[in-house]
């Protein structure tokens, strides 16, 4: 038997391929509820995810799953209105003349922040696409060092400090110029005239989780069972321990492992250290009766409890959520010690709800229909200088023993950004491996 540790996406894809395969496949889930960081609320219409999610243009495998699972119809690519709260105002930045228009960048500014994101590089006035091209070349280079060296110092201070403080809070310094480059490419498409293209399944990626439970076999997926131990004895895996609520251990023979969660967990099994750094995420659901603004996804660079306000429903139609209007306020946590994370949900809602009305003074409070918050300590690598040393790698056998596999956020398809797609991808990529 192959037991997979973890039963988010990249668990459920590696269980659905190996199984396609005609293997014998085991997933143990700790939680009740398989998804992991992609599951989901209900609402008075379709599921919403607890953490916001939209695919981008350059992800083809999660098209091509849900394709193969018979969700490829229902994919759908729609545009995700972008903004930049600065000085009490919403300032669109979808068309080139809503960034021309954008008052807090100079139009030099402006002319380098485009050829960067064309991937031009015009220092010495001589533009080249050579540069840009191997952005793991940048990997060691810090990122202000970077952008005030290949932008402008208006760029760095007016469009991307805000940016990087809302992403990695007082983590921003030590992240690569790498990974900004990356993330410059991994962002898709644009329509001119209208903005950026993103995707969406119809009915939530709740949708994609159930057609991959079904395809496993609800009999194959063991949820509420943590997987306590794993034995490693002259150098191959070979049981596998796990542990239920209110119930004894018990001891799996295993022919291999996938190990589909973070990289503490691979380290409490295996003793394989990583030492990629993880950031939290407190992220909260609010249901309103009016929407608040026109706009999917609002970036704040003034002062805020939250780093963007998420307005799902300017990207899907309120329609199927039965008329809800559905705003995510998020932050990211670097220290577990911080007053905010320790807060209640109770408070942290009335802190965004504090926030908003800070930034909407016509913001009325009457219009939440309800709020629900989650948050996990582990839901974002800090991408630093250095990183791609730290990733690890899919197959573990010379690290650990034969049989080992890994394919948690800790891999290399979740670079640039993680994804589900680069969950997606680590799945495939273990499967790939034990196949052979
Ligand atoms: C705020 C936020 C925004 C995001 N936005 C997007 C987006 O716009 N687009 C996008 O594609 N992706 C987005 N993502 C990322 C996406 O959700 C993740 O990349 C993806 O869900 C990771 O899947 P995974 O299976 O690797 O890990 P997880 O979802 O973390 O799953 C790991 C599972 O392992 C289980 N587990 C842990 N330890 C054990 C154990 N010992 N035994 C058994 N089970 C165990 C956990 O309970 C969990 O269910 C976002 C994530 C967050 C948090």
């Amino acid at each position: 038997m192959i037991g997979v540790v973890g039963g988010g996406i990249a668990g459920l894809t590696a269980a659905h391929r190996l199984q396609k395969q005609g293997y014998d496949v085991t997933v143990f889930e700790a939680s009740e509820q398989v998804g992991g960081l992609a599951a989901v609320y209900e609402t008075a219409g379709d599921p919403i995810e607890k953490f916001y999610h939209h695919l981008s243009k350059s992800e083809e495998t999660i098209v091509e799953l849900a394709e193969e699972i018979g969700l490829g119809e229902d994919i759908e690519w729609r545009i995700g209105k972008n903004a930049y709260y600065a000085d009490g105002t919403v300032h669109p930045m979808d068309t080139p003349w809503q960034i021309l228009a954008y008052p807090h960048l100079s139009l030099y500014d402006k002319f380098r922040l485009g050829m960067l994101v064309l991937g031009i590089d015009v220092r010495g006035g001589r533009p080249t696409r050579k540069t840009y091209e191997e952005f793991t070349d940048f990997d060691d280079v810090p990122i202000k060092q970077f952008l005030l060296e290949h932008t402008s110092k208006g760029v760095f201070q007016n469009f991307f400090l805000p940016l990087l403080e809302a992403k990695f809070g007082n983590r921003w310094e030590d992240v690569s110029a790498a990974w900004l480059l990356g993330r410059v490419q991994f962002r898709g498409e644009r329509d001119i005239l209208r903005g950026e293209i993103l995707g969406y399944l119809d009915g939530g990626f709740g949708r994609l989780l159930d057609a991959l439970v079904d395809s496993v076999g609800q009999e194959n997926i063991q949820t509420g069972t943590r997987v306590t131990g794993l034995d490693v004895p002259d150098g191959a895996v070979e049981t596998l321990t796990t542990q239920q609520k209110n119930s004894g251990e018990t001891q799996h023979d295993v022919d291999d492992v996938v190990v589909a969660a973070m990289p503490n967990v691979l380290e409490q099994l295996t003793g394989y250290p990583c030492d990629i750094e993880f950031q939290g995420t407190i992220c909260s659901v609010l249901s309103l009766s009016e929407p608040l603004t026109d706009t999917y996804w609002v970036n704040i660079a003034d002062d805020a409890p939250f780093g963007a306000l998420i307005e799902h429903t300017n990207f899907v139609p309120t329609e199927r959520y039965g008329g809800e209007h559905l705003l995510y306020v998020a932050r990211y946590i670097q220290d577990l010690d911080s007053e905010l994370w320790n807060e209640t949900d109770e408070a942290v809602e009335q802190r965004w709800l504090n926030g908003i009305e800070e930034l909407f003074p016509e913001f009325n409070r009457d219009t939440v229909n309800w709020i629900q918050t989650a948050r996990n300590p582990r839901t974002a690598p800090v991408y630093e200088r250095g990183y791609l040393d730290m990733v690890v790698p899919y197959d573990l056998s010379e690290a650990v023993g034969d049989g080992l596999y890994y394919a948690g956020m800790a891999s290399r398809a979740q670079y640039p950004e993680r994804s589900l797609n680069g969950g997606i991808v680590a799945g495939y990529e273990c499967a790939a491996r034990i196949a052979e």
